[in-house]
C-alpha cells in the first residue's frame, strides 16, 4: 500500500496537467480529474438509468413550460456540446437537477416555488450552473483522491456495482439513491452566480431569483437535498443573489429578447 501512494500521484499529476479548469461566467479555478467526454458519459447513463425508474410527466401544461424555458437556458449556456434534455417528474418533491451534459429534470413538487417561467429560469440556471462549473466531477475527483487511485473509473462505472450509487450521489442524484451529499458552500455560491447571470442572458427578469428563498422560507419543512442544501442559509442565499443584481440587471438589458418573468406555471 505504501510504495504504491506515489506512483498514484504521479498518475493523478500527470493527468491533471490538462484538468485544471475554469469555471465560466465566476472565473473560478478547479481542479478535475475526469475529462468532460468520462463526465458526460456519466450524466448521460445515470440520466436514461432515472427516466426508466420515474414517473415522467407528459401534460403539456407542465412540460412545455421547462422545455421552453429549458431551451433558452441552455442558449445562454453556449455549451453546443451537451445534448440538452428537459423532463418533468411526476413527484411531490421539491427539486430539480441537471446532469453533466444538459440532462434537466424538475419535480412537480417544485412548480409552486417556481411559479413562473422566470422562477423556473432561476432554478433551472442554478443546476446548470453546477454542470457547466463541473461541481459533480470536482466531487467524484476529490472522492478518488481520498480513496487513493483511479480504479473507481475503471471498466463499469454506472453499471450494476457498489460504486454506482455513490457516484450518482456525487454527481448531485442525491434524492435518486437516498444518500444527501449537499454541495459546498463554494459550489452553492457559485452556482447561484452562474444560475441569475445564465437567466438574465435568456431574457428573464433576475429579479425573480431571490423571491424563490423567499417561497422556499415560507414553505419551510421537508428540505430538498440538492437545491436547498443546509448551507449557505435561505437568507443568505437571498443576500448573495441580491448583491449580483446589479450586473445580472446589465446582463438581462443586453438579452435581445426579453421574457420579463414568462408564462405563470401550474401549481
Ligand atoms: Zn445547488
Amino acid at each position: 500500500m505504501k510504495n504504491s501512494f506515489p506512483i498514484i500521484i504521479l498518475t493523478l499529476l500527470s493527468i491533471n496537467l490538462t484538468a485544471c479548469m475554469t469555471a465560466p461566467i465566476s472565473g473560478k479555478k478547479s481542479m478535475n480529474f475526469i475529462t468532460e467526454g468520462q463526465e458526460r458519459k456519466m450524466g448521460e447513463d445515470a440520466y436514461a438509468e432515472v427516466m426508466t425508474k420515474e414517473k415522467i410527466m407528459t401534460d403539456a401544461r407542465y412540460v412545455e413550460p421547462i422545455r421552453r424555458t429549458g431551451l433558452r437556458i441552455a442558449g445562454a449556456a453556449n455549451r453546443p456540446d451537451f445534448k440538452w434534455e428537459f423532463n418533468v417528474i411526476d413527484s411531490e418533491t421539491m427539486n430539480a437537477f441537471c446532469l453533466p451534459g444538459g440532462k434537466i429534470a424538475f419535480y412537480r413538487g417544485i412548480f409552486p416555488i417556481a411559479l413562473n417561467e422566470a422562477g423556473a429560469a432561476a432554478i433551472m440556471g442554478h443546476e446548470v450552473g453546477h454542470a457547466i462549473a463541473r461541481h459533480g466531477a470536482q466531487r467524484i475527483s476529490m472522492n478518488m483522491a481520498m480513496v487513493g487511485g483511479l480504479s473507481v473509473l475503471q471498466g463499469t462505472l454506472l453499471k450494476d456495482n457498489p460504486k454506482k450509487d455513490n457516484l450518482m450521489a456525487l454527481l448531485g442524484m442525491g434524492s435518486q439513491v437516498g444518500v444527501a451529499l449537499p454541495f459546498s458552500r463554494s459550489n452553492e455560491n457559485e452556482a447561484d452566480e452562474i444560475g441569475i447571470i445564465l437567466m438574465a442572458r435568456a431574457g428573464y427578469d433576475p429579479s425573480e431569483a431571490p423571491l424563490i428563498w423567499e417561497r422556499f422560507e415560507k414553505v419551510g419543512g421537508g428540505k430538498p437535498p440538492e437545491l436547498l442544501s443546509t448551507h449557505p442559509s435561505e437568507g443568505k442565499r437571498r443576500d448573495h443573489l441580491r448583491e449580483l443584481m446589479t450586473r445580472a440587471m446589465e446582463e438581462y438589458n443586453k438579452a435581445p429578447v426579453k421574457y420579463g418573468k414568462g408564462e405563470n406555471l401550474p401549481i
